[in-house]
């Protein structure tokens, strides 16, 4: 069964909206195979968003990820990937659709509530960062 890699970002923790996302997910047919809370050190952001380190935001997106504890989540079921960036909605809180986590959820392009895999193949990477095999169950 598919897999993908959801963050609860630390807006979102701080705003104590972690059961409302998470019943976002297992409402809609995606089984929660593994889930923490964790800070993420500066080092364990800069490794996760390596894809983006040229990027002007980057700098802030590593400031902002390690800013609080966040709640990371391994999804399951079909079309897991596809799934959650459905549920989640645009990058950009403004032009996510009505009824998407970001939209109900998210403040601004930074503080943007989740993250979620963009593909089957980064997943598996995003999820090897952050879990160990036998946390997935
Ligand atoms: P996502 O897959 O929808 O989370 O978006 P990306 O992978 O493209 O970007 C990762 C994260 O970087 C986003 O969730 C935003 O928090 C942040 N980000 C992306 N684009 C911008 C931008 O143009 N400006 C700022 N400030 N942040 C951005």
């Amino acid at each position: 069964m598919e897999k993908t890699l959801s963050i609860i970002k630390p807006d979102a923790v701080k705003k104590g909206v972690i059961g409302k996302i998470i019943d976002r997910f297992e409402s809609n047919g995606l089984r929660i195979a593994a889930l923490k809370k964790v800070w993420l050190s500066r080092q364990n952001a800069e490794a996760f968003y390596a894809i983006h380190k040229s990027r002007p935001f980057f700098k802030d997106l590593v400031e902002f990820m390690t800013s609080a504890p966040i709640v990371a989540i391994v999804l399951e079921g079909e079309n897991a990937v596809a799934k959650n960036r459905e549920l989640m909605g645009a990058t950009n809180p403004k032009e996510a659709k009505s009824g998407t986590i970001r939209a109900d959820f998210a403040d601004s392009i930074d503080a943007n509530a989740v993250h979620g895999s963009d593909s089957v193949e980064n997943a598996r990477i995003e999820i090897a960062q952050l879990f160990g095999s036998f946390e997935i169950l």
